[in-house]
This record gives C-alpha cells, sequence and structure tokens, in this order.
C-alpha cells in the first residue's frame, strides 16, 4: 500500500519517498513507491502532474491501494526520489471540486437533488437526477457563494462506523469502513477522497453556466475559483467587444445582436424580392420568339430566379422557354412551355443535354452537364 500524504494534506507539494518497484508502462515506467502526494485520475478528475525524481509524472492511476507513476523515465528500486507536486494545476481543481460540493449540497439540501454524475475537465460537469430551471439555480448559486463569502472550514473526518450509520452524508459508494467524510457545516457532507481547500473562501467564487436535461434530471456546468475569474475576464471582453461594435451599452448586447439579426433578415428578404424581380424583368427585353430559348443568367442565379424568368417569358416562346445558371461544372436549369407539356420532352432533352431533373405542373427543374455553346445550338434547333 502507497502512503497517501494528500489524504492528510492536500497542500503538500514536495515529498520523499522510496521507489518500491519500476515496470515498463505504455508510454513510460511504471513506478511504485512508499509513498505520494500525487493524487491519482479517480471520481471524475485527472491526476495530479509533476515531477518524481527529476522525472515528468505523465499519468497517476491507483491499483489495489497502490499508487502507480507514469514516468517519463526508469528510477531504481530502492532509491529515494524527491518529489513535486504542479500546485497551481492541483489548487485550481480543488477549488473547483470543492465549489462542487457546495453547489451539491445545497442542489440536495434545497430540492432532494442527488449528484449522479461528476466530471473535472477544463470545466466542471455535474449530473444530478432532478429537473431544475433557471430561477432554481440562481438560488443555488447565491447560496454557494455565500457559502464561500463565509469562509467555513472544510473537515475532513472518518467517523467509526457505528457512528457513520447516524450521520447524514451524501455518498456514491455504500461504505462503511475507513470512510472519508468532507464537511462544510451546514453547507454539505459527503464521502469522498479527493484533496479540497481548507476553508471555502479560497474558492473565491462559485459561477454555475449552463445547464440542459439530461436523463431525466439535469445537466449542470460550473466553473470556480482561478478559472471563474478567467471565464469571466474572456467573456466580458468578448461582452465589451459586441457593445462597442454595436454602440450600445453592454447589458444590451444581446437585445441588440436580435435587433441586428432581424434586420439582416429583412435585407436578406428585399435582396432575394429584388434578384427576382431582375430575373423577372429579364423577360421584358427578349422580344417573341417562334422556335425555343435558352436565356442565360448570371453564374449562382437561384431556381427561383430562374422560376422567375421562365414564367415571365414563356407566353412569348412558340417551344420551350429554358432559364439557365452555371452551378459549378454543370447548370441549373428551369423549362417550361406556355404550349404543351414539357414533362413529355424531358428525357429527351436530358439525353441530348446531360441532364437531370424533374417536376409537375408543366414546369420541370434539374441540372445540365452540357456546354453553354451546346445548350444554346441544341434549343435554337428545337
Ligand atoms: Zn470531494
Amino acid at each position: 500500500m502507497t502512503e497517501k500524504l494528500y489524504n492528510e494534506n492536500a497542500y503538500l507539494t514536495a515529498f520523499e519517498a522510496r521507489v518500491l518497484s519500476v515496470t515498463e508502462g505504455k508510454g513510460g515506467y511504471l513506478v511504485e513507491t512508499d509513498a505520494t502526494a500525487f493524487f491519482p485520475e479517480g471520481g471524475g478528475q485527472g491526476a495530479d502532474h509533476g515531477t518524481l525524481g527529476g522525472f515528468s509524472v505523465l499519468d497517476v492511476q491507483e491499483r489495489e491501494g497502490k499508487i502507480l507513476h507514469l514516468l517519463d523515465g526508469a528510477p531504481t528500486v530502492g532509491e529515494t526520489l524527491h518529489g513535486e507536486v504542479d500546485f497551481s494545476l492541483r489548487f485550481e481543481r480543488m477549488q473547483c471540486h470543492t465549489g462542487e460540493h457546495i453547489v451539491s449540497g445545497i442542489l440536495h439540501r434545497l430540492y432532494g437533488a442527488e449528484n449522479v454524475g461528476f466530471h473535472l475537465g477544463d470545466i466542471v460537469t455535474l449530473d444530478i437526477d432532478t429537473v431544475v430551471d433557471r430561477a432554481m439555480l440562481d438560488r443555488v448559486e447565491d447560496l454557494a457563494n455565500e457559502a464561500v463569502f463565509k469562509n467555513i472550514p472544510v473537515e475532513i473526518t472518518y467517523p467509526a462506523p457505528e457512528e457513520l450509520a447516524s450521520m447524514t452524508y451524501r455518498a456514491k459508494l455504500d461504505l462503511t469502513e475507513n470512510v472519508r467524510i468532507v464537511t462544510i457545516e451546514g453547507v454539505d457532507a459527503c464521502a469522498c477522497c479527493a484533496p479540497h481547500v481548507a476553508r471555502t473562501g479560497e474558492i473565491g467564487l462559485i459561477k454555475i453556466l449552463e445547464f440542459e436535461k439530461h436523463r431525466g434530471g439535469t445537466r449542470i456546468w460550473m466553473q470556480a475559483g482561478a478559472r471563474a475569474l478567467l471565464d469571466y475576464r474572456e467573456k466580458y471582453r468578448n461582452i465589451a467587444a459586441i457593445g462597442a461594435a454595436l454602440s450600445v451599452k453592454q447589458h444590451e448586447s444581446a437585445e441588440a445582436v436580435e435587433r441586428l439579426l432581424d434586420a439582416n433578415a429583412q435585407l436578406e428578404y428585399e435582396f432575394k424580392q429584388h434578384r427576382l424581380r431582375a430575373a423577372a424583368a429579364r423577360a421584358d427585353g427578349l422580344g417573341t420568339t417562334e422556335g425555343s430559348l435558352a436565356v442565360f443568367l448570371e453564374e449562382d442565379a437561384s431556381y427561383d430566379e430562374l422560376r422567375a424568368l421562365c414564367l415571365a417569358a414563356r407566353d412569348r416562346v412558340g417551344g420551350v422557354t429554358a432559364a439557365l445558371s452555371k452551378n459549378g461544372a454543370s447548370y441549373r436549369y428551369v423549362m417550361s412551355s406556355a404550349h404543351f407539356a414539357i414533362e413529355e420532352r424531358l428525357s429527351l432533352i436530358h439525353r441530348a443535354l446531360m441532364g437531370r431533373g424533374g417536376g409537375r405542373g408543366g414546369i420541370v427543374q434539374g441540372t445540365l452537364g452540357a456546354s453553354e455553346e451546346e445548350i444554346r445550338s441544341y434549343f435554337s434547333k428545337l
């Protein structure tokens, strides 16, 4: 068994330990020591980083009470190593982790919610078995930060089994022996083996971010401590830039963006109508044709524009009216005739001009693979 120094002191970052075994592992060497301050991956939290005997600690895993460090080099069995934990990462996690206890404890007390999932990555994700809304989470956030401001001690105890039986605490596993209870008086009591801050004031800030319905309950994203500050800084810069760009006060940015999107949608609609009218107006200059007619609009004209032109022109055309526009390697077309059902002649036209498409009600649309020259020549003889 490795002595878990982090259990007694979450702030211990430098230690000495003797090497008990070294085996080759995936991407390095698995080193077991008689003691460690490195917290292994577990319970939704990643392993600590740092150095051990001058080697980089790439990963830390617990196997049947033994803590195995994955190092990028091999020390000698029996040798004493100096270990140093990357405390900035560890402390950020301690802030987030303890913040999650507070939020889960309050969710439990206010709404009877059970925590059914936890992940501490760049962001804290927690799942509860209860459906909550924004107003409920605002209340939780207020109380959670109140608990931070009160700077309540975070106490670690190992109650005897009989004492444990009479206690109320949150737990994921049904253990009775050697259970590590983390108590934040008046806020939460929870069985947990991870490192926590000593007093809630060290968390600084707890911010609930997003939430969504998840498996009959709710998934909640939150930040705490230094990460909450970074999150605020980034969001502040964003919202300040949006406010400045739109010449509105920051708290009116969302509304201003909505107005901008509405105005943009209106402009798009008007532009589209304008293009349709312009396409139809092209028909006026075409005069009358006894045979068929192929009219080319500018590149990437929409099917709606081609249709507008085709319908405006077809009464003055004796044969087939085709409106076309280059689109990539082929031509989009819309075809119609005022005098016969175009559908009946379509397969013939497709065969001649490498076409595909279809339609009904006397109007067809699709693509032609032939060149402009081939298309013009075909329709002049049709
Ligand atoms: Zn914990």
